[in-house]
């Protein structure tokens, strides 16, 4: 337990240290992105945000890097996509070979969200998964819209005590435990406490339902 409470501290700590330089990084990724899928899909802004939800002003500003969206808003255009969130934060790995990821130097938190998040295994069609290290900080409660037909969500607790909201209950997982769950239902997680919570969540998708270019 001692081990992992430095990553409490350090989330905090790198998040109010970067702030300007990432949400500058993930603004014009994400925009440029962002415009390229809706020009390949061929859809006009109106079309983009009937399928997203999102409106069409907020979706021509990210397009435009003039929008730092939450991660709920861009969880959403992804739904909305059929496209993996991790799609919108940075490019899928190259490498063939093996891949060290350190989470301290990914965590990001666009906005003003109570999540932080950091793409540690984005996602890869040869896998059909994205893997996740997220943080909710104090009392952050986030409800998730059904992701396509057939994603699967595993989660798995890293420090803290979380809930999950599965199959219309809330659930409490403590460090270590973990649930996986259908999540083209609606699904949540949530952090009632002071403290915040680290947990890594690996999505599945069926494949050829989210490829994001093909
Ligand atoms: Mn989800």
């Amino acid at each position: 337990m001692d081990k992992i409470a430095p990553v409490r501290y350090n989330v905090q700590l790198n998040f109010h240290k970067n702030d300007g330089a990432i949400v500058q990084t993930i603004n014009s990724y994400l925009a440029t992105t962002l415009k390229a899928l809706r020009n390949q899909k061929g859809w006009s802004l109106d079309k983009a945000a009937q399928e997203t939800g999102v409106s069409k002003a907020m979706i021509g500003q990210i397009e435009r890097g003039e929008s730092s969206p939450t991660i709920a808003t861009l969880w959403k255009i992804a739904s909305g996509f059929n496209i993996s969130l991790s799609t919108f934060l940075e490019p899928t790995p190259q490498s063939q070979g093996a891949v060290f990821r350190k989470p301290d130097e990914l965590r990001q938190q666009p906005a003003t969200d109570g999540m932080l998040v950091a793409s540690l295994f984005p996602f890869e069609d040869r896998f059909g998964f994205e893997m996740f290290e997220l943080t909710l900080l104090p009392h952050y409660e986030r409800l998730s819209e059904p992701h396509e037909t057939g994603v699967t969500e595993h989660v798995i607790v890293l420090s803290g005590t979380m809930e999950v909201l599965v199959d219309g209950q809330w659930q409490t997982l403590k460090q270590g435990e973990a649930v996986r769950f259908a999540a083209d239902k609606p699904h949540g997680y949530r952090n009632l406490n002071d403290q915040a919570v680290v947990f890594h969540d690996l999505i599945h998708y069926l494949p050829r339902l989210h490829s994001p270019t093909h």
